[in-house]
């Protein structure tokens, strides 16, 4: 049984203000491994107080001294490189492969980022006839959530220790054996107490506490739009910074002119990659009406073939959901696609064959569906796919963009004329054509309601710092 308590000045300590502790559930197995402990208002306060009586000394040192400290953190990720993995599989049933070779990947991918973009990156330069310096903003609250844990968390984490801000992490609930193991690394490292400290807690109570507190000067959220609507609130009373990367129901066109076995195949598995609860997941696939049978028929195939299996399993399959939450409101959404006109042609509601128990859904595509049918609007984040048909390039972008969201889009076309023209239309932060991927050293952020910032690499670094211009220096 694992006990996951705070990291506050440098030291593991209980909470102040416990309150009832939440159990860290295996979803695979709806078994109790741990429990986590939730704190309240005092213990985000002594939190905050940590990181703010740390701030001068750290803001003070060199670049140089701070590189050198990112670069141990980045080692020690290196060397407990499993341990990190086995944590994101047992707390959000993450297969084995997908835990190792992309989730656990994610914490040295982002320190690497960050230490390549320091090293150009103007932190002091002549501007006009005066001195232009990027300062650390100061104390920085970083709200993640459970699905991609060591994504969310150093994307943050890396630049605003390497800017030489001092932060209050506040992990999900639901994925706080890798956060513990992130406190244990930046211990390990070498870190002056204070400068990182991380507290559990409900949103609304803790998070909200951090998000309202005159010591803080940014929060940095990653989450559902609803709750980052919250954070934006709180933190409007005292002027902060507030950085949002939220939901997405991001689009996946594909023109008739692509390779359509090949374009749709990758469309079913990148929507289902991580059992579906990726922000960027490409949920509605919008497909060109001469090809949309061939395509309904070959999704059907992919999507029938796409095994779900134990977390343990190797090779390229689904794990449960991460908790039963999710497990209800997919399996909600799904019935909601099967009570609509859409058409159901993998999937449906319930446990796939051979499951009594875990939170494992059946992965499912809806043909037919309409931009307008809740399927097709709502963030489900879940392995639910919608193929909604389109007449010509001009309906297409019109259906990709008729959304709240704006985080990511994709297309598949042979005609690279039409690709440029349909990416620059598409009003997402990440448009990726054919097979492309994203880069750590790339922006990722969304337009509309999927947020408002941009990190990765430099584009992190931007969000911690203070720009100051000197004049007459
Ligand atoms: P969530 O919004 O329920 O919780 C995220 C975090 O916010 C948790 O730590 C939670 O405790 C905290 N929180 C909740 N309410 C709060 C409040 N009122 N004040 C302060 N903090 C609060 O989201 P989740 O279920 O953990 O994660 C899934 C969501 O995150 C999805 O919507 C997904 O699209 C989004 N997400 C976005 C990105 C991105 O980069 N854009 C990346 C990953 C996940």
């Amino acid at each position: 049984m694992t006990h996951c308590n705070f990291y506050i000045g440098g030291q593991w300590v209980e909470a102040l203000e416990p309150g009832t502790p939440h159990p860290i559930v295996n979803p695979a197995t709806e078994g109790v491994v741990g429990e986590v402990v939730m704190g309240g208002v005092r213990d985000a306060d002594r939190a905050v107080q940590a990181a703010r009586a740390a701030f001068d000394a750290y803001s003070q040192t060199t670049l140089e001294h701070r590189t050198a400290l990112l670069q141990k953190l980045q080692s020690v990720f290196e060397r407990r490189y499993t341990e990190m993995a086995q944590a994101i599989s047992t707390e959000m049933g993450a297969p084995w492969d997908l835990a190792y070779d992309s989730q656990a990947e994610c914490g040295p991918g982002h320190i690497q980022a960050t230490l390549e973009a320091a090293k150009t990156f103007a932190f002091e330069a002549p501007s006009g006839k005066g001195l232009l310096r990027c300062e650390p903003v100061g104390v920085c609250v970083l709200i993640t959530p459970w699905n991609w844990p060591m994504n969310q968390v150093v994307a943050k984490l890396a630049p605003a220790l390497l800017t030489g801000c001092t932060v209050v992490l506040k992990p999900s609930e639901f994925a706080p054996l890798s956060a513990k193991l992130v406190a244990e690394y930046v211990h390990e490292a070498g870190y002056p107490e204070g400068v990182f400290n991380m507290v559990f807690g409900d949103g609304p109570l803790v998070g909200s506490a951090l998000c309202a507190h005159p010591e803080v000067d940014m929060v940095s959220f990653t989450g559902s739009t609803g709750a980052g609507i919250s954070v934006a609130k709180a933190a409007a009373d005292t002027v902060k910074r507030v950085v949002q990367e939220l939901g997405g129901k991001s689009p996946n066109l594909i023109f008739a002119d692509c390779d359509l076995e090949e374009a749709v195949s990758r469309g079913v598995r990148k929507c289902f990659n991580n059992t579906g609860q990726s922000c960027n997941a490409p949920t509605r696939m919008l497909v060109e009406r001469s090809v949309y049978a061939q395509a309904v028929e070959i999704a059907k195939r992919v999507g029938a073939s796409v095994k779900v299996a134990q977390p343990t399993e190797r090779g390229d399959v689904i794990g449960p959901l991460a908790m039963r939450r999710q497990f209800d409101t997919v399996n909600r959404f799904i019935q909601l696609g099967m009570d609509s006109r859409a058409r159901a042609i993998v999937g449906g509601p319930g446990r796939p064959e051979g499951f009594e128990k875990g939170y494992f859904v059946r992965p499912t595509i809806f043909a037919d569906v309409h931009n307008d049918m809740a399927i097709a609007r709502q963030e489900i984040f879940g392995p639910v796919l919608c193929i909604i048909p389109f007449d010509t390039e001009e309906d297409a972008i019109r259906i990709a963009n008729d959304t709240p969201y704006g985080l990511a889009a994709y297309l598949s076309t042979g005609n690279a004329e039409r690709a440029r023209r349909v990416a620059k239309r598409l009003r997402a932060g990440n448009v990726s054509v054919n097979a492309s991927g994203n880069e750590y050293c790339n922006p990722f952020g969304g337009y509309k309601q999927s947020g408002n910032g941009r990190e990765w690499g430099r584009f992190g670094l931007h969000d911690f710092i203070e720009y100051k211009i000197i004049n007459g220096l």
